[in-house]
């Protein structure tokens, strides 16, 4: 059947193909940001790509473990009480030990956060006369008080756990022959920090932390390494624990979340660290078998289905961030250009103005609480102010488009997240306009 088309008149009310056009005025951002942050754009379409075919492989590794554990719509239920029998639970850290290569896994929405989940490893894998090494320098803030650097209660040091730690050289690399006076007889286990954190040093590649690790082994081959994965999961297409880590651990509001997990740490690796943690986490004799998931398990698996797409989004944006802002003249950590091993971008804006105002774009560009305005605080921790912007569905989550900045020299903010691209771009975009409108940047004209 032959069917004939009417030629369509243009319709005179018919708004303009706004893809062509800088649609985001609507938005609140102005022709000469858009124009400069396009022009930009245009170079890292390569990057992108790099980005989007490592997502393409770990989107497949998910799925594969997915299936390969045969995971029904009964996984997704969750159970309540004591939570014996959750096959949900127990069929999702099968699902995490697949993706890691890992004999075991402990996945839980009872671990916390990922402090939690760091402190569980290290608790329940120590013992009194044991001695702890950080050989990548000083571990995140946040481990300080469960180390006892800074003394506290609880704390490894309480316990007669002492600890050792072999700083970076000045350029960032392993000091190799610090780090071999440093392993003892008492040294147990080692922890190393993948993602720099909230520090200037770069972060580690997983091969980087392969070639470290066979180091320790030489040494000590009996000692645990365990890596503080947090911000790295699907950045690259293997994990530290493809090249010899015992333990990995991390966050589910974070990468491995998605974004839509609630909740929730985990710990992936040999079977014998994984019973440790888990006798810790709920009490020795009991171990993985208690532990209701209650309703949080469709939002972990469905999480990690879109954990590896969610991750190259918040990559996108970090780079873009990253090329504007060096375009800007701004010194920024780690360069657009620079291959990466983790989420979170820095940029040094050089004064208290600037920095607010990002903060403040970022803010408005949030899906909620973007009618609140973030100012600088004191925060408990802190020995300066500090401002934080997030509009997070998940209060914290850091894989949401998110930046906060002590209020200190040399004025860096730190970005991460962006549950998609076009977000994360908008994000970024918003925080720019703050900058241009108030007068603290002048952008090149095209
Ligand atoms: C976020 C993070 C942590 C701590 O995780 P929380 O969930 O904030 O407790 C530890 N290490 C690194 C490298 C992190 O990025």
């Amino acid at each position: 059947m032959i069917t004939k088309t009417k030629e369509r008149k243009p319709d005179k009310n018919q708004k303009k193909d706004v893809v062509m056009d800088n649609f985001f005025k609507e938005f609140g951002i102005s022709d000469e940001v858009y124009a400069f942050a396009e022009k930009q754009l245009e170079d890292l379409k390569p990057r992108f790509e790099e980005i989007d075919r490592i997502a393409e492989y770990n989107q497949l590794k998910v799925l594969k473990a997915l299936q390969e554990s045969r995971v029904s719509e009964a996984c997704l239920m969750g159970t309540t009480g004591y939570g014996y029998d959750d096959i949900g639970r127990d069929r999702l850290e099968e699902v995490y030990s697949k993706i890691f290569h890992t004999e075991d896994a402990l996945v839980r929405p009872q671990i916390t956060c990922g402090t939690h989940a760091l402190a569980l490893a290290l608790m329940s894998n120590l013992r009194p006369g044991d001695e702890l090494l950080s050989p990548v320098g000083k571990p995140y803030d946040t481990l300080e008080k469960v180390i006892g650097i800074t003394p506290h209660p609880g704390s490894l040091a309480e316990y007669g756990i002492t600890y050792r730690q072999a700083d970076l050289l000045p350029d960032g690399t392993f000091d190799y022959e610090n780090i071999e006076k440093s392993i003892t007889e008492k040294t147990k286990l080692v922890t190393i920090q993948r993602s720099k954190g909230y520090q200037t040093r770069p972060s580690f590649s997983v091969s980087q932390i392969g070639e470290l690790i066979d180091f320790i082994r030489k040494i000590k081959p009996e000692v645990i390494i365990m890596v503080d994965n947090c911000y790295g999961e699907f950045t690259e297409t293997i994990e530290p624990s493809d090249v010899g880590a015992d333990m990995i651990v991390g966050s589910l509001i974070k990468n491995p979340g998605g974004g839509l997990a609630p909740i929730g740490g985990y710990i992936a690796g040999r079977k014998d660290c994984i019973e440790n943690a888990a006798y810790r986490l709920t009490s020795p004799g009991l171990g993985k078998e208690v532990g209701a998931s209650l309703g949080v398990l469709k939002d972990f698996y469905q999480g990690l289905f879109l954990s590896p797409t969610v991750t190259a989004s918040a990559e996108k944006g970090a780079i873009f961030a990253a090329k504007l802002y060096e375009s800007l003249g701004f010194d920024v950590i780690p360069h657009s250009d620079e291959v990466r091993h983790d989420i979170i971008q820095s940029v040094v804006l050089g004064s208290e103005e600037r920095v607010v105002a990002f903060c403040q774009g970022i803010q408005s560009a949030s899906p909620v609480d973007s009618m609140s305005m973030p100012y600088p605080d004191d925060m408990p921790g802190y020995d300066s102010k500090v401002i934080m912007a997030a509009g997070a569905f998940i209060s914290g989550s850091s894989i949401e488009l998110s930046a906060d900045a002590p209020i200190r020299e040399p004025y860096a903010v730190y970005f991460q997240g962006g549950l998609t691209w076009p977000h994360a771009k908008y994000g970024i975009l918003r925080a720019t306009e703050e900058l241009y409108t108030r007068g603290l940047i002048e952008l090149p004209q095209f």
